[in-house]
């Protein structure tokens, strides 16, 4: 009896011991689990804050600061500038983004909210916002409670962030803006619910091997620390980086001469999806993806959003754009592969816009100008672009000129001069076309190549169209008059012809001066047709029906098809004058004369040739046939009180006997 009981205080005492040991084992294991996941935690709210500052800094920088009013923000009309910020905070690319937001002038006014109640209410200056007004963003993780004014699904976890809002260097004010948590933080806190069954999981198996599992659960949570991160930072369907962290990497690291931000975007991807579908579209991007990566000198390939790739691009080319349009048209053949989907062989088209390196240029700046060579180039049937600071609307030099051009035709500085297009034979003018200019009081006399690509950008074209409609036809009306009546082309603009309101402009200025139709010509490029063939065939169609010539300019440059160019109510088709320049020298340039004459002529239209500089050319266009010759042989393009001399002269001639 007395053995037994000791026996079982002796298996007690083991079993005692065996339990301390345990805990003892036990407690190292829970300690290192918790502080690895308090350090996880902390890496994550970290990693969070700092995305979230990298975000509202591109917010402020590209959304805000651009629809502020110019100057002192303290002077501001709060009404208007809640009406400027909040339509472009409200946008849908942006509006998900945001759950709420403020704009401080330098006094603690707030000028804009997505709460009304609060614009134009002054606050004191807290430390957030005083960072923020000396030019450094800082931020903290807080929780909205719903509030009655914001919006309805502003409430839970949130990054606040005060960013400064600039002009130029000058700080303006403060954009407040609170980011939702989640999205921001999303794949760590999925980790994170995993790590704590983790945790669980290695205290069973420690019991049975406490120095081995204590190594065996460090290296476990290590692994699913880096995991989390990773997938934190990349997109889960390609595998590519995601937006946050490119931007962080672009600011963190900038671009080195001879490298390049590239934007590409796909053509028409909504339309593969919806033949496709989601999962035939998941595969495309899964190609485009892994075509991007594998692109010779492609680093930090990233998807932005659904079919929006970024990348940084290493061309070589620091000084010039050669090297880098030769790597763009390279990346978008790269893309164009073939592959099977879903049965059908698709192979995808991109627009491709890149902003090369620039040392004065942050990082919110280069995604700028990548997007705007990304509008540039898909507007053209190239499908690249480089940015270009002379098409750039943003661009200080180009929105002074913009602000100048706006004014022109009313200070008087736009001015036509005409060139004439003459029959070959006699060399006698057979119709001029006028050509814009621009009387700059600072810069002199401006050609449209200075000016016209910016009007293209904005849309301010349009004005201009009607402003050289309106006076080429008080011309002609003059000319009349004067007794040496002629004809007159005039050129329009890819938005002209693609806006259904153009012909009535037309008929319009024709009324207003009393000039037949049929005297007056317009001329269009290829691309104004490509860009919307359907409104295009309505429009010119229109101003066929009311008697106007049409002209089809440029010839040769760009990719229309014979098949559309039969379709168009055309009346004449000018011939590039590359090919002129070229016909001499290279057979192939010779080649593309002769067919675009049989060409014309099957299709019974009139064959201008233009740049003709030199009496060899003349005499071979002769000789082979062309209607019309434009050129500086013949003469250059002139003022027209020049012009008219040239009418007056040619019709004295004529009515001298030989
Ligand atoms: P375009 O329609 O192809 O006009 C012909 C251009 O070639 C003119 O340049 C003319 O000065 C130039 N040119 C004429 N003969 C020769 C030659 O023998 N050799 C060479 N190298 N060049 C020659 P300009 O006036 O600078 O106009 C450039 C372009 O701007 C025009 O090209 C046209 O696309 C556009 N443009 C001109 N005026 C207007 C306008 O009123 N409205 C619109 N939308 N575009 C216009
Ligand atoms: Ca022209
Ligand atoms: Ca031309």
């Amino acid at each position: 009896m007395r053995g037994e009981r000791s026996r079982t205080r002796a298996r007690l005492g083991v079993l005692a011991w065996f339990l301390a040991f345990q805990a003892a084992a036990v407690l190292p294991v829970l300690l290192v689990g918790l502080s690895l996941q308090g350090q996880l935690r902390d890496q994550q709210v970290g990693e969070t804050l700092r995305d979230g500052e990298v975000v509202a800094a591109l917010l402020a920088d590209l959304t805000v600061a651009p629809g502020l009013p110019r100057g002192d923000l303290r002077q501001a009309s709060p009404a208007q500038v809640q009406a400027a910020v909040s339509r472009l905070v409200g946008s849908p690319a942006v509006d998900e983004q945001v759950l709420r937001f403020k704009v401080w002038d330098a006094d603690g006014r707030v000028l804009a909210s997505d709460d009304p109640s609060l614009v134009g209410q002054r606050f004191p200056v807290g430390e957030h916002l005083a960072l923020a007004l000396q030019g450094t963003a800082s931020s903290e993780l807080t929780t909205l409670e719903a509030s009655e004014n914001a919006r309805e699904r502003g409430f839970g976890r949130a990054v606040e962030v005060y960013a400064p809002l600039r002009e130029d260097a000058a700080v303006l004010g403060a954009f407040e803006v609170y980011l939702p948590y989640e999205p921001l933080a999303a794949a760590l806190l999925a980790q994170e619910e995993e790590l704590e069954g983790d945790v669980l999981l290695g205290l069973v198996v420690v019991v049975v091997a406490i120095g081995l599992l204590t190594a065996g659960v460090t290296t476990l949570l290590r692994r699913r620390t880096a995991r989390a991160l990773h997938l934190a930072q990349h997109d889960q369907l390609t595998g590519l980086l995601g937006r946050l962290p490119f931007e962080a990497l672009l600011h963190r690291d900038g671009l080195a001469p001879g490298a390049a931000l590239v934007l590409v975007d796909l053509d028409g991807f909504q339309r593969v999806n919806d033949t496709l579908g989601r999962a035939g579209g998941d595969a495309v991007l899964r190609q485009v993806a892994a075509a991007l990566s594998s692109a010779p000198g492609a680093r930090h390939v990233a998807r932005l959003s659904g079919d929006e790739f970024a990348l940084v691009l290493d061309h070589g080319d620091p000084d010039g754009d050669v090297g880098l349009m030769t790597a763009l048209h390279r990346l978008r053949d790269a893309v164009a592969v073939e592959t099977e989907v879903a049965g059908l062989s698709v192979s995808p088209v991109a627009s491709v816009g890149a902003a090369p390196a620039d040392p004065a240029a942050g990082a919110g700046e280069l995604l700028r100008r990548a997007a705007t060579a990304l509008r540039a180039a898909q507007a053209s049937p190239a499908g690249a672009a480089a940015y270009d600071p002379a098409l750039d609307p943003f661009d200080p030099d180009s929105l002074h000129l913009l602000a100048e051009l706006r004014h022109a035709a009313e200070r008087g500085q736009l001015v036509l001069h005409y060139q004439p297009q003459a029959r070959p034979g006699d060399r006698r003018t057979a119709a001029l076309e006028a050509l814009l200019r621009w009387q700059h009081p600072v810069r002199g006399l401006l050609a449209p190549g200075a000016f016209l690509p910016l009007a293209e950008t904005t849309g301010l074209v349009r004005d201009l169209t009607r402003w050289v409609l309106d006076a080429a036809c008080g011309q002609l009306a003059a000319w009349d008059r004067a007794g040496v009546p002629t004809a007159v082309s005039v050129n329009v603009s890819a938005l002209d012809v693609a806006d259904r309101r153009f012909p009535a402009v037309v008929r319009e200025a024709v009324a207003r001066h009393g000039v037949a139709p049929a005297r007056l010509c317009l001329e269009l490029t290829e691309t104004a047709i490509v860009a919307d063939p359907v409104a295009a065939l309505e429009v010119l169609s229109a101003l066929a029906a009311d008697g106007h010539e049409l002209s089809l300019d440029d010839f040769g440059t760009g990719y229309t098809s014979l098949g559309q160019l039969r379709d168009l109510p055309l009346t004449e088709i000018k011939l590039d004058r590359r090919f002129v320049a070229g016909m001499r020298d290279n057979p192939a340039d010779r080649a593309v004369v002769t067919t675009v004459l049989g060409l014309a002529g099957s299709l019974g239209l009139r064959l201008v040739a233009e740049g003709v500089e030199t009496a060899e050319q003349l005499a071979d266009l002769h000789a082979l046939g062309c209607d019309r010759v434009q050129g500086y042989h013949l003469s250059r393009p002139v003022p027209a009180e020049a012009a008219a001399a040239l009418l007056h002269d040619e019709a004295a001639r004529s009515t001298q006997p030989a």
